[in-house]
């Protein structure tokens, strides 16, 4: 079976910048699962993946435009450190959820001002472009429950008794 939309694949990757160094990687976890077509994988890999099968190996060279997006000077944000009530520790590095116009966004402290703390709700890996070294694992139908719900449900079965938060 090849990868192709409304299938689930399951690849080994690793994650690389344009120095070479590693940023991530599936190696000593389960291969992580995908549901083609459903925005689960940035679009460059997903593109290079469709058509690919179990043992297929390839290094996939993905620019912002198909990755995370280009890094977005708006979204680095000045907020009054009286915002932080209650947590006593603000270090660089700490990522919260944040209320934006559009809905919840992760955003990391990347700078601690006096008065002030610096967020930045770009994605860690925006404005880079990524070689993801990937290898097939398998590849099978979706359910109809996983269709619906744009995701995989580990092991195929519904996401009631898998745990996942989707059915909260
Ligand atoms: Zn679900």
């Amino acid at each position: 079976m090849q990868i192709a939309e409304n299938l689930v694949g399951f690849i080994h990757y690793t994650l690389k910048n344009e120095e070479g160094e590693v940023l991530d990687s599936s190696q000593g976890q389960e291969p992580l699962p995908f549901v083609c077509g459903a925005n689960n994988i940035v679009p460059g890999l997903e593109k290079a993946l469709i058509g690919k099968t179990v043992g297929d190996k390839l290094d996939v060279v993905v620019t912002p435009e198909e990755g995370y997006g280009d890094v977005r000077e708006e979204l680095v944000q000045n907020v009054d450190r009286a915002n932080f009530q209650g947590i006593d520790d603000i270090q660089v590095g700490m990522q919260f959820m944040a209320e934006a116009p559009w809905g919840q966004q992760p955003v990391t402290v990347i700078a601690i001002e006096e008065d002030s703390v610096v967020l930045d709700g770009n994605h860690p890996l925006a404005g880079q472009t990524l070689t993801f070294s990937v290898e097939v694992t398998n590849v099978r139908e979706a359910t109809e429950e996983e269709l619906s719900h744009g995701h995989v449900h580990e092991s195929g079965e519904s996401c009631c008794d898998s745990g996942d938060s989707c059915c909260d």
